[in-house]
């Protein structure tokens, strides 16, 4: 189990109230545009406060942590994640819920989108109204018990997936938006990442909705041509899930459509400097030089690291259900990924530092980059880069202490006031 190699981090809450001045002290501060060594991180009342080389003289009445020999970067964002700990967000739980994030916190996620899969209308919601539950656990300063990264919303991404393209989900589950339907999710308010098969009935209506509503727009799990592509696009679809997974390629619209031969969502994504995308870099599912093919295409702005994990995070090897299971869908976890019973690839088991780690030693990819993007391109795609995602004074906060080899020592998880998108 690459996982539980970590030792158990220790984790601070900070909240916006609490006026001790801390800082990092003598790291290598991993910026968005470069590394920072014998760096200086200062933070208080849950904000970045300052960045610098380590000054002359350190105030005594700050509070120093010593990172030498460690980087210091920003706290992770996992963007694409089903669960953890034996625990699905599926599930729709409190406890669940509270239990899957709380172990993505300790891989140093500090900002999670939970998401969905092809479970029914009422297990759907279910699992909105528990997220909806641990978030508002997650805002108070109160909260010591369970120790909970920020809850930014959600990443609805089943049920409209075309059958073709199904993958580990039930092709019977699949289905067409509907307004009666996803309407209700979206009154939630909670709905940030939205996805949608760009060839299904009525999947225009539902990106614009999903647009007009602030949300990251995303196709995944389709088998849709350049053409559908395109009008998606127009519509506001502007990422592609887990790329080279579960998504067209020109072989695969040509069985659909016959000849002549079309572009697909991969030429779509790589002919668009509009489109992002994402990549499980669990190492299991896509070698090497796919991940550096798709960071060499797309740049480190267009393109997120995501987990992809399932329940079978920091688990012993077995079978485990993938989302609620009474939707009946089992995986077998092997110790290094999730398999469907026919043997195929179902979701990663390993969490997000796993695949910054991976990333960064299986690629040339340089660390900066690796690290942005795990923390301030999903952050930018989802919309709350102005709050977190990189060490820059003002943001929250959200702070990592990494070993040389990346293991997480550290999490600094800011309380500061949620800004309103
Ligand atoms: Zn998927
Ligand atoms: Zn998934």
């Amino acid at each position: 189990m690459p996982s539980v190699k970590n030792i158990r981090p220790i984790i601070s809450l900070v909240s916006s109230e609490d006026s001790q001045v801390r800082a990092f002290v003598g790291g290598t501060a991993v910026l968005p545009d470069r590394l920072l060594e014998n760096s200086f991180v200062e933070f208080s009342q849950g904000k970045i406060r300052k960045i610098s080389a380590i000054p002359k003289r350190i105030r005594s009445d700050i509070e120093v942590i010593d990172a030498t020999g460690n980087y210091v970067t920003p706290g992770m964002i996992d963007i694409h994640v089903h669960g953890g700990a034996g625990a699905d967000f599926m599930d729709g739980t409190h406890d669940a819920v509270a239990k899957a994030c709380e172990a993505h916190l300790l891989h140093g996620v500090t900002t999670i989108f939970p998401t969905t899969t092809t479970g029914s209308e009422s297990s759907i919601y279910a699992m909105m109204q528990a997220v909806a539950s641990v978030r508002k656990e997650s805002l108070s300063v109160n909260h010591d018990a369970t120790l909970l990264p920020h809850v930014e919303g959600i990443h609805l991404y089943g049920p409209y997936f075309t059958p073709e393209k199904s993958g580990c989900h039930k092709k019977d589950r699949c289905r067409t938006p509907v307004r009666s339907e996803f309407e209700s999710y979206f009154k939630t308010g909670l709905v940030k990442i939205a996805t949608c098969a760009a060839e299904l009935p009525g999947c225009v209506d539902f990106y614009r909705y999903a647009k007009k509503r602030g949300c990251l727009v995303t196709c995944g799990h389709s088998n849709a041509s350049w053409s559908e592509m395109a009008a998606a696009h127009k519509a506001g679809m502007s990422h592609v899930d887990h790329f080279w997974c579960a998504m067209s390629s020109v072989a695969s619209v040509r069985s659909r459509l016959g000849p002549p031969m079309q572009g697909s969502m991969l030429e779509f994504v790589l002919g668009h400097p509009t489109m992002s995308t994402e990549v499980i870099a669990d190492g299991q599912h896509l070698a090497p030089e796919l991940l550096e093919f798709a960071w060499r295409m797309k740049g480190p702005r267009m393109l997120c690291l995501v987990s992809d994990t399932s329940r079978a995070m920091d688990m012993p090897l077995g079978k485990y259900a993938f989302g609620n299971s009474s939707e009946n869908i089992w995986i077998y976890n092997d110790g290094k990924v999730g398999r469907s019973e026919e043997g195929g690839l179902a979701s990663s088991v390993v969490g997000l530092d796993h695949c910054v780690r991976h990333t960064a030693s299986a690629t040339e990819i340089p660390l900066v980059d690796v690290i942005r993007m795990a923390t301030l391109t999903p952050a930018e795609r989802a919309g709350i880069d102005q709050q977190t995602g990189s060490i820059e004074v003002g943001k929250r906060a959200d702070l990592l202490l990494l070993s040389k080899k990346l293991f997480v020592k550290r999490v600094v998880r800011a309380m500061a006031e949620p800004e309103v998108r």
